[in-house]
């Protein structure tokens, strides 16, 4: 955890420790760029539970050449959802890991409120399982696109620059490895208009789905990493208050 959310966290809480609730299943949702992949780091650091990156599982699978990659791969590459079923299923093996007994990060799952239902029911019927709590994260479209089509990242060390915002010394060179730096297919102006459409027509919904329950928080995402990091822990610690 990073030193800034740390104390912060202290201070918001009032406690000693870094933290006393048990984090159980947590949603970050946002739009393509708002973050939750860097936040979902954060909270791993803080809760010391995996984060669960669909996208991430999907890219492993397309690289690894697997069944559900080569499904997947077209689907990707054009910014659209990969159907249900195959998520679910990929989420379904991934949640048997012991690793997650403590609770876990979804970063970018639930998609679609067919998702969201599927999810919702497998927690229902776990008896010692918490509920979702989800947290949106905000942050205005062109701020998403500079975001989106800038990111460029390490392929050894995984660093993530942006060219707009946090630009190498060496232009396309990473800071720390010397290696070229890499565009994900899908960061494309174009491609980034497509994700936002399904992120608008299947995702908001999810959002609403999760306001409705009152399992629902927002934080502002134009802030720095820290800042953002531990007002999304102060959420889930109110969240997961006996009512
Ligand atoms: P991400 O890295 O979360 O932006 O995901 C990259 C791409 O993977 C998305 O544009 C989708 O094509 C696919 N994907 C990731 N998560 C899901 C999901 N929960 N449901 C369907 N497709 C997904």
């Amino acid at each position: 955890m990073s030193s800034s959310l740390s104390s912060e966290t202290r201070v918001e809480s009032g406690r000693e420790t870094e933290s006393d609730t048990v984090p159980g299943p947590i949603l970050l949702l946002g739009a393509p760029g708002v973050g939750k992949g860097t936040q979902a780091k954060e909270l791993v650091k803080y809760w010391n539970i995996p984060q669960i990156s669909t996208g991430d599982l999907l890219r492993a699978n397309v690289a690894e050449g697997t069944k559900l990659g080569i499904a997947a791969k077209e689907i990707m590459a054009r910014g659209e959802l990969v159907p249900d079923s195959l998520v679910d299923e990929m989420v379904a093996a991934r949640l048997l890991e012991p690793d997650t007994a403590r609770g876990y990060i979804l970063d970018g799952f639930p998609r679609t409120l067919g998702q969201a239902n599927w999810l919702d029911g497998r927690l229902a019927a776990q008896i010692e399982a918490l509920p979702v709590v989800a947290v949106s994260i905000q942050v205005v479209y062109n701020q998403l696109l500079r975001r989106i089509t800038g990111r460029r990242n390490c392929p050894v060390c995984q660093t993530i620059y942006n060219v707009y915002m946090r630009p190498p010394q060496r232009e396309g060179i990473c800071d720390v490895e010397g290696a070229e730096l890499v565009q994900r297919a899908d960061d494309t102006e174009e491609v980034f208009k497509e994700r936002m459409r399904a992120y608008e027509a299947l995702t908001r919904p999810v959002v609403e789905h999760y306001r409705a329950l009152g399992r629902f928080a927002e934080v502002d995402g134009d802030r720095p990493i820290p800042e953002i990091a531990a007002g999304i822990v102060s959420a889930v610690e109110r969240l997961r208050q006996p009512a």
